[in-house]
């Protein structure tokens, strides 16, 4: 233990004096609160050293922040005492591609007796994970990145108003080459940042609401996915700045419109071997593949009390607007909330699903770990994909839907907050610490915005994320 910790100390110390080389001054430590918003502490970089061995104060009251920083309060947390150590995860320090002189690193968040804080998302992303190895199971995620560009008003660059009129740097057609044309200069220095930072990016597009692209990355294990977005999301972020553009990566831009998903896509493996190319199994699926499949979809009314955690996910989730509202699944559909993906047929890793109804205003921890939570718990009730959807489940009527046993997923955040507290194997895999605060935030964004017109909630939350 000893000699670990001076190993530590030694690796820290190296670390630092390659960013000081790098002529980087200050790191960024982040963590993601509850209501899905990026929180920070920064320190200067010699101080790495020894935040990796001591970490960093930060209170335990943002674990009930919301969206819109009021604090709530759940029966384990709230008030003002206390205090929590951040710990930046040293192999994941990244030196900022779009933020000169800046580092980044995710953080862990751990009491100051060095136990891990019960409400840590991001340790409860590695539990989970550790618990599909322990049932053999490995996992490949990634999360798709969608983002609403516009110009940032001249004369308060920083502006969080939310009433202006939205200004786009671009009036090309959804998915036209007019946009990359139009914002090829931001678009190149997306990518080069991301990839200079060690993400591989695997496509850019613009996709259909005004102002809107989605950027993918390669898969990667369930913690570093979610390390990954965070990253990306704040790269973006930051090159848009740079640009004198900003970025919105919040469920409903504008009320009405088509909004950002933040899909999150899967795939498993035992033994190395994927479990979505098993010859003869129906779609390829082997029977684990399909329970665990069949756990999420069961889970998804609870589900989207993590994926979609704000007032304003429920106005990105309409029907026949791709972002998947009924709780069925499909192969390549994407009116399904699961879609899975089937790839080609010579592509040993084509083969994979995706959870279409999440936002990025979800907590990317809590997401992944809260999938695989469902998913093991499909596994370990023997649960079956039941038969997939074709077509747009929106556009049948109640009867079709019913008669093909398609419900709603829940249409208010009320509705699906009441699943989360139901849900057994949630409560089971978060703990009542995480499981109690995070109901306690999304109580309190409910209440928050629950005499607001959709057009107000989607212009308070437009730059939260
Ligand atoms: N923007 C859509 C959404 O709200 C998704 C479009 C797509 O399938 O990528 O999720
Ligand atoms: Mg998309």
């Amino acid at each position: 233990m000893g000699s670990r910790a001076a190993e530590q100390r030694q690796e820290a110390r190296q670390l630092a004096a390659r960013l000081s080389a790098e002529g980087v001054r200050n790191v960024a430590l982040t963590w993601v609160d509850n209501a899905g918003i990026a929180r920070v502490k920064t320190i200067p970089a010699e101080r790495l050293a020894a935040a990796a061995e001591r970490g960093i104060g930060m209170s335990p009251v943002f674990d009930v922040f919301t969206s819109d920083d009021a604090i709530t309060a759940s029966d384990h947390l709230g008030g003002p005492d206390g205090d929590l150590r951040l710990f930046p995860d040293l192999e994941r320090v990244t030196t900022l591609a779009a933020q000169p002189g800046w580092a980044w690193a995710p953080a862990d968040r751990y009491d100051q007796l060095g136990l891990p804080h019960p409400a840590c998302q991001r340790q409860f992303a590695r539990r989970m994970t550790e618990r599909a190895a322990a049932a053999g199971l490995e996992l490949r995620m990634g999360f798709e990145t969608e983002w609403v560009v516009t110009r940032a008003p001249a004369d308060h660059p920083s502006a969080t108003g939310t009433d202006e009129p939205l200004d786009y740097p671009c009036t090309g057609p959804a998915y036209g080459m007019t946009r990359v044309v139009e914002l090829s200069d931001y678009l190149r220095d997306v990518t080069e940042a991301l990839s200079v930072q060690g993400i591989d990016v695997l496509q850019l597009h613009p996709e259909y609401a005004p102002g809107q692209f989605e950027v993918t990355t390669a898969p990667a294990g369930p913690v570093r996915a979610a390390d990954d977005v965070v990253l990306v999301r704040e790269t973006i972020r930051a090159v848009s700045v740079r640009h004198g553009l900003r970025a919105s990566f919040a469920p409903s831009v504008v009320a009405g419109q088509v909004g950002n998903g933040c899909h999150l896509h899967l795939s498993l493996y035992r033994d190395g071997t994927s479990l979505h190319r098993t010859p003869d199994a129906p779609w390829g699926l082997a029977p684990d593949a399909s329970a665990f499949l069949g756990g999420i979809l069961g889970a998804l009314p609870a589900l989207l009390a993590i994926g979609c955690p704000s007032p304003a996910s429920y106005l990105r989730l309409q029907p026949s607007h791709w972002a998947g509202v009924y709780q069925c699944w499909g192969v390549e559909n994407r009116e399904a909330a699961l879609r899975l993906i089937t790839g080609a047929p010579d592509d040993p890793d084509g083969g994979h699903a995706e959870v279409k109804t999440f936002d990025a205003a979800a907590n990317p921890y809590l997401a992944v770990g809260a999938v695989i939570a469902a998913g093991l718990h499909g596994i370990e009730s023997a649960t079956r994909l039941p038969e997939p959807q074709t077509g747009d489940p929106g556009v049948l009527g109640v009867r079709e839907r019913a008669r093909r046993g398609i419900v709603r997923l829940p249409a208010t955040l009320t509705e699906a907050a009441d699943r989360l507290e139901k849900s057994a194997p949630l409560y089971e895999a978060m703990g009542e610490v995480l499981h109690g605060a995070v109901l306690a935030v999304r109580r309190a964004e409910e209440a928050h915005f629950a005499e607001s017109e959709d057009d107000a909630i989607a212009a308070a939350t437009r730059w939260r994320w």
